[in-house]
Parts: structure tokens; C-alpha cells; sequence
């Protein structure tokens, strides 16, 4: 058995989130001896520093060649232009391995304070197309400025990006509850968001035990708040799928909770919902357990991708691990109203592994 994961520490707290879950990944490689390799790269600030760019076609080249790809958090905002290096390493990944679903799954967790008192549910989405003007093009930007004074942006949905996540979503609601919610505008975006919609309702014809349930996206955000136990799978376009799963990861608690992962037929990418987050970076205050349940689904993944049931058994182990550690207020970090510190959490975690 072998297991070789490529990492990266991003930017904000991405380092201290990392060093954290590594810990917790050899405290699970010392228990069901996965055989475990880690090679680091650097990205990010840092790399724009040292080497003039943010991720280079070196680091791609190697993450082909590893089972998996763990990735810290980046801070594009603190970047500079493209061309002076500033690339977005999140957008570069997910276009270059076509990563094109991002699945983010949000739960209430037992006694750790959240706004939701019952959900379990899993957002499925596209990734590579929308209005990501950084990644839904083959050449140049989805975003451009024809006069000083006027900006257009262009959204892409195409046949093929949505037959694919929808599939995604399906086969994913048939292991869980059964149900697909499908978050669309095609009351106003009648062309594109029409095309994705009819999507969905042509795979959900494959589906027959699954029920599929459609919601515009509006009605969804508060939907989500008001009974956000009715949903399990939803699927959705780019940047719905971006806001709602910033939603739900804030029902279950706060964001330092919102675990994911962008997968596509060959290669994974665990990385949290949230950002960089750098106004707490380097306090010891963040909390590291996005970044572990990121890396639980991506251990359950590449036992689907490569049938190593330890893999599986690993990262039921870790989600069950994390959830003990997160009940206790005082191990779980300050953002879920606990008083522990990332380092704190982290040994907790590693200890209720090993016990
Ligand atoms: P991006 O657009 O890059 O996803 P964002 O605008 O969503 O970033 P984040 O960096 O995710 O912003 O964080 C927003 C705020 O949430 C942070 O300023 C921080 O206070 C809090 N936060 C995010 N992640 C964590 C975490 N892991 N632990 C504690 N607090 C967090």
C-alpha cells in the first residue's frame, strides 16, 4: 500500500491549517500504515516572492503524479496582476485537471453551537465553467472592458459541463437520501440557465428512485435557512454553488467547518470552502477542520478512484474523529465559540485517532 499526496500551503492560515492536518494524516498513516509520501510545493505569496509566480507548470506536472493533491487556502485578492505572476492558483488547478465538480457537503454537528438545528446535505458544483471569468474560457477571460467605463462579463454553461455534474449529483444521491435539489434562474437567464436545467431533468430520467426537485436560486437562500433539513444533494452552477455553500457551511457553524473537495474523472483536490482568511492568520486561532474533512472526502475518493478500502475506513475514521473533538468547547477553536487554539484541536484530533 502507498499513498503519495502532493501538498501546498497557500496563503493567510494556510500553513497553520496545514502543518495541523498533516499531523492528523501520519497519526492516520501510523494507524492503518498507508504507506504515506508527501511532497510539498510552495505557491502563493510566498512563491510569487521566490520564484515571480503564484504556481508554476512545474507544480502541476508533479500533482499528475501523485494519488492526491491537498491544497491550502489563497489569498488572490493580495496578488498582483497575471502578468507579473499573480495567477490564482484555486483557478489554474480546477482548469488545467479539470476539477469539474466541487462537492461541499454541510452538517449540523452534535453539540457544537449552529444556526441549523437539523441538515446533512451535500452541494454539488460546476467548477469550471459560469462566470469565473479566470477559468471559463480555452483562451483569454470571460471578463473584459470594451470602453474605460464598461465592463461585461460572460457566463459559460454547456451541455457537456452540466450533463457531467448532474451525473455527478446522481450518482452521489444514490448512495445518500435520494433526492436532487436543482438550483437554477431560468425564470430570467432562460437561455443558459434553461440549458442546464433541461441538464438536469434529461440525466434525472436515468434516476428513477431519486427525486428531483427544482428551486430558483433566490427562494433557495432562504429556503436553505428556513428548512435546511429538506435537502440532500443539491446541485447547481459556479458561483450559486459558491454562495450557497458559503451559507450552509455558516448554518452548521461558521465557515472554519465548510469541508471540500474538486474532483474529476482523474485527479482530487482537497481544499477548504473558506479562504485565506489573513486577519487571523499566524495567531493560532484558526480552525483547522475544513481542511481535515476536505482531506477525509478526498481519502474516501481515491478509494472509489482506486478501490483501497483503507482509504475509506481512514476517513470515517477522521470524520468521526473530528466531530468528538469538535463537541468539546474546550478543544474547538474561538469562530465555534470554544477557547482552544488550531495546535490544541489538532493534538485532540490525533489523540482520539490513536486512543
Ligand atoms: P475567499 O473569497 O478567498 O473564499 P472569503 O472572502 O470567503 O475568502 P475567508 O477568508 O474565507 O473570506 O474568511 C472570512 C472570515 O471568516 C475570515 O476573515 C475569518 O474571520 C473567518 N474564517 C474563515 N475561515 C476560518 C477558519 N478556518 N477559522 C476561523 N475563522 C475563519
Amino acid at each position: 500500500m502507498s499513498l503519495k499526496l502532493a501538498y501546498m500551503q497557500g496563503d493567510g492560515i494556510g500553513p497553520e491549517i496545514m502543518t495541523a492536518t498533516l499531523n492528523v494524516l501520519n497519526a492516520l498513516d501510523r494507524m492503518y500504515d498507508l504507506g504515506l509520501v508527501l511532497h510539498e510545493h510552495e505557491i502563493g505569496l510566498k512563491a510569487i516572492g521566490h520564484q515571480g509566480a503564484s504556481i508554476s507548470r512545474e507544480i502541476l506536472d508533479a500533482c499528475r503524479e501523485v494519488d492526491g493533491i491537498i491544497m491550502g487556502p489563497v489569498d488572490t485578492y493580495a496578488y498582483p496582476s497575471v502578468d507579473e505572476g499573480g495567477v490564482n492558483p484555486s483557478a489554474y488547478m480546477r482548469k488545467s485537471l479539470d476539477l469539474f465538480a466541487n462537492i461541499r457537503p454541510s452538517r449540523v454537528y452534535p453539540n457544537v453551537p449552529s444556526t441549523a438545528k437539523e441538515m446533512n446535505l451535500v452541494i454539488v458544483r460546476e467548477n469550471t465553467e459560469g462566470f469565473y471569468a479566470d477559468r471559463n474560457m480555452y483562451f483569454g477571460l470571460g471578463e473584459f472592458m470594451p470602453t474605460e467605463h464598461l465592463a461585461l462579463s460572460v457566463r459559460k454553461i454547456s451541455r457537456e459541463g452540466s450533463i457531467r455534474i448532474a451525473e455527478n449529483a446522481f450518482e452521489l444521491a444514490m448512495i445518500r437520501r435520494r433526492k436532487v435539489t436543482v438550483v437554477h434562474k431560468a425564470n430570467v437567464l432562460k437561455v443558459s440557465d434553461g440549458l442546464f436545467l433541461n441538464c438536469v431533468r434529461e440525466v434525472a430520467e436515468q434516476y428513477p428512485d431519486v427525486i428531483l426537485e427544482e428551486e430558483l436560486v433566490d427562494a433557495m437562500a432562504a429556503h436553505l435557512i428556513r428548512t435546511p433539513e429538506r435537502f440532500d444533494v443539491i446541485v447547481t452552477t459556479n458561483m450559486y454553488g459558491d454562495i450557497l455553500s458559503d451559507e450552509a457551511a455558516e448554518l452548521s457553524g461558521g465557515l472554519g467547518l465548510g469541508g471540500s473537495v474538486n474532483a474529476g474523472e482523474k485527479y482530487i483536490v482537497a481544499q477548504a470552502a473558506h479562504g485565506a482568511a489573513p486577519d487571523i492568520a499566524g495567531q493560532n486561532i484558526a480552525n483547522p477542520s475544513a481542511l481535515m474533512s476536505s482531506v477525509a472526502l478526498l481519502l474516501m475518493w481515491i478509494d472509489k478512484r482506486d478501490n483501497k478500502p483503507v482509504l475509506k475506513e481512514a476517513g470515517i475514521a477522521l470524520e468521526s474523529a473530528l466531530a468528538r473533538a469538535l463537541s468539546d468547547p474546550l478543544i474547538r477553536t474561538q469562530d465555534l465559540g470554544g477557547s482552544g487554539t488550531t495546535d490544541k484541536f489538532c493534538e485532540a484530533v490525533s489523540n482520539i485517532l490513536t486512543r
